[in-house]
């Protein structure tokens, strides 16, 4: 029917800082459960959810690095903090009714389950919402390429970059140029040769190959994710 969401199975992508709120740092508790309910709401359609955060709230290797930090333990630091992350979205969900588990890419049982594909896919058929954390579990990637690697391996719809104070991609910068326009779509490789702000290159290049449309949209925009769901609100298609 028309009420029929418009995918079955989607991953849900947003950066640490979308969790620090007003903060300039950190976890932003009320933040955390706006973005839960938005995820719920989307859940209540039976629509089965993967999530992926960043960690740039807490830690990022390239930060560490230039102060001097060994790179790869600076990474290893950045994907931990995702772990944390992992884990507020996980109490923030269950708080308000919905089923997760948190996966982790680096093995540590005692705080999540080892990533194990089938059994993801279990999951996500039993509806919980999983959150993969520690991004790839390897250094010199980023959440993002965790991203599209995990929407590749739980088939998953399409990828949505949930983003904060714009409402898709631009061709420049819409905070600083008044005649910024918005693409409705806007091809993989057109995003790559302009570099225009959807994911860094790699993860990009990863989702064109296996085809997979990446949806920038506005998370801050309250029933934005549940809209574009039904065919509605305003958002980017990179395809
Ligand atoms: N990271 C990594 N490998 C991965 C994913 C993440 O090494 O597969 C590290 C990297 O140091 C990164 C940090 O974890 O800076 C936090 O992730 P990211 O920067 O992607 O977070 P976001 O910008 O989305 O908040």
């Amino acid at each position: 029917s028309d009420q029929d969401p418009k995918y079955k199975r989607v991953l849900l992508k947003i950066s640490g800082e979308a969790l620090m709120g007003p903060q300039g740092f950190g976890l932003h508790p009320p933040t955390v459960e706006r973005i839960a309910q938005e995820v719920k709401s989307v859940h209540d359609l039976g629509v089965e959810i993967c999530m992926v955060i960043g960690g740039g709230n807490i830690f990022r290797g390239l930060a560490g690095s230039a102060q001097g930090m060994e790179r790869t333990t600076a990474d290893y630091m950045g994907m931990l903090a995702t772990v944390m992350n992992a884990l507020a979205m996980q109490s923030a969900l269950e708080g308000i009714g919905v089923f997760t588990r948190v996966i982790s890419a680096i093995t540590m049982n005692e705080v999540a389950e080892p990533y194990i594909r089938r059994r993801a896919v279990r999951h996500l058929e039993k509806k919980r919402v999983c959150i993969f954390a520690a991004g790839t579990g390897n250094p010199y990637f980023t959440t993002d390429t965790a991203a599209t690697l995990r929407a590749n391996e739980m088939a998953c719809e399409a990828i949505f970059m949930g983003k904060n104070g714009v409402d898709g991609v631009y061709d420049k910068d819409p905070k600083k140029h008044a005649d910024a326009k918005r693409y409705d779509y806007v091809t993989y490789d057109e995003a790559l040769m302009k570099n225009l702000k959807v994911m860094d290159a790699s993860a990009i290049a990863l989702a064109r190959d296996n085809h997979k449309p990446i949806i920038v949209f506005p998370l801050d925009e309250p029933g934005g994710f549940k809209g574009i769901l039904a065919g509605q609100g305003t958002y980017t298609t990179v395809h």
